[in-house]
């Protein structure tokens, strides 16, 4: 057969359904050739256009609409879930994100005859609770796959459970992997939740404004070690899951396995956008984004046009509660001892040779036009 293996992406245009339908089709990912499914609710965008793969629009809460665009797809043998829905409670998100998953599972496991293998993406919330209990029920960190879950409501407890009850009801052959990521750094201007796209964002805005890219958080959160789970690299733990068999029937955290602090990565991100470097600003007052950025919908607009930019609204390509959640607080760290354990490497190789040779590129790139590269290729 042309292809050996049939992915269905369920969330494609987010942070790490995006990497998955970038690393999925390449001629030397593990399981392939591939052929690769995407589906996600609002039409394909146009920065999505390019990858080879077939778009499916459907909103998976609707459970007539999934069943509709999903029975037919018999011949997926991976699916990939990459999505959640964002409520104001804790207990909406329970309900309305076991709800999302059981419309997929029930629409895909009894009419795709080859399924093998199911891969959930939660997150490190899992130790730490949700947002609404941030630090007040927190396991200590570095966190490992094999703490309890913690005594409050949490989402990602309900996928899970949904995910287990699903694949037991289906007798044999069918296998499942969790993924952990921590903050994630990709490229979506439709997540939900993107911070290195909103702290873009913010340093634009800055830019345009003449005022200096200040660091809207806390002294903790400035000075604190912190980590980041690359998109790319999670998709990579997917991937790996999905086709290793000691990778089955577990759940793995995902994060690049360094740290930074944001004041180094500040300066960073300030000689990127050439902007001045407002840094964190000792005894300064506490600035919320949400409040600072509350009436730039029009300055985003101007950018827009003056740049000739993708038309967006401010709203899509940034979330500045997000923000605020993730430099108002200190970072809490994981352990990759568990994925190392189980083999997983060959595929760290391949997303680091990736973005070498990103790295280069744009080096090259950037030498035509007479700069000076300044970030590192693991940065
Ligand atoms: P995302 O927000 O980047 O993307 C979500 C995708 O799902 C998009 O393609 C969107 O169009 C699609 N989608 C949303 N609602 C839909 C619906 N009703 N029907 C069909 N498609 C729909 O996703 P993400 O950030 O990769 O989130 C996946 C999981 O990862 C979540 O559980 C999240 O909490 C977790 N996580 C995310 C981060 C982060 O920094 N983004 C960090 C840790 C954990």
């Amino acid at each position: 057969p042309k292809y050996q293996s049939i992915a269905l992406i369920v969330g494609v245009t987010g942070i790490v359904g995006n990497s998955l339908a970038e690393i999925l089709p390449l001629s030397d990912t593990p399981g392939g050739p591939w052929k690769v499914y995407g589906l996600a609710r609002r039409p394909r965008p146009q920065w999505n256009a390019d990858h080879p793969i077939e778009y499916i629009q459907c909103d998976i809460l609707d459970p007539v609409e999934t069943l509709a665009n999903l029975s037919g797809l018999e011949d997926v043998t991976h699916l990939f879930y990459v999505t959640w829905a964002n409520r104001s409670t804790e207990s909406e998100n329970c309900e309305i994100n076991a709800k999302m998953l059981k419309n997929v599972l029930d629409a895909v496991i009894p009419n795709s005859p080859n399924l093998q293998h199911i891969s959930l993406q939660t997150g490190r919330k899992h130790y730490f609770g949700p947002f609404e209990m941030l630090a007040k029920v927190a396991h200590d960190p570095p966190f490992h796959e094999d703490l309890p879950r913690l005594d409050a409501l949490n989402f990602y407890y309900d996928l899970e459970d949904v995910l287990l009850n699903s694949v037991e009801q289906k007798e044999e052959g069918l296998t499942w992997s969790i993924h952990r990521p921590g903050m994630i750094f990709g490229f979506s201007p439709y997540s939900m939740m993107n911070i290195i796209g909103s702290l873009c964002v913010y340093a634009t805005i800055c830019k345009h404004e003449g005022v200096p890219f200040k660091f809207p958080g806390t002294k903790k959160a400035w000075n604190c070690y912190s980590d980041a789970s690359d998109a790319d690299l999670i998709a990579e733990q997917h991937i790996w899951a999905a086709v290793e068999p000691h990778a089955k029937n577990e759940a793995f955290n995902i994060s690049n396995g360094d740290v930074f602090k944001w004041k180094h990565f500040w300066k960073v991100l300030a000689e990127q956008f050439e902007v001045e470097n407002g840094d964190f600003e000792e005894g300064g007052e506490k600035v919320s984004m949400v409040e600072m950025m509350k009436d730039k919908g029009e300055v985003w607009d101007e950018i827009v046009r003056e740049k000739g930019l993708l038309v967006t609204k401010l709203e899509e390509v940034a979330q500045w509660w997000f923000v605020d959640v993730i430099l108002g607080n200190q970072s809490m760290l994981d352990t990759m001892n568990k994925s190392k354990e189980h083999g997983f490497s060959d595929n760290i190789i391949r997303q680091e040779k990736r973005q070498q040779t990103a790295y280069k590129k744009s080096k090259k790139h950037e030498g035509q036009h007479g700069k000076k590269p300044t970030t590192n290729p693991n940065s």
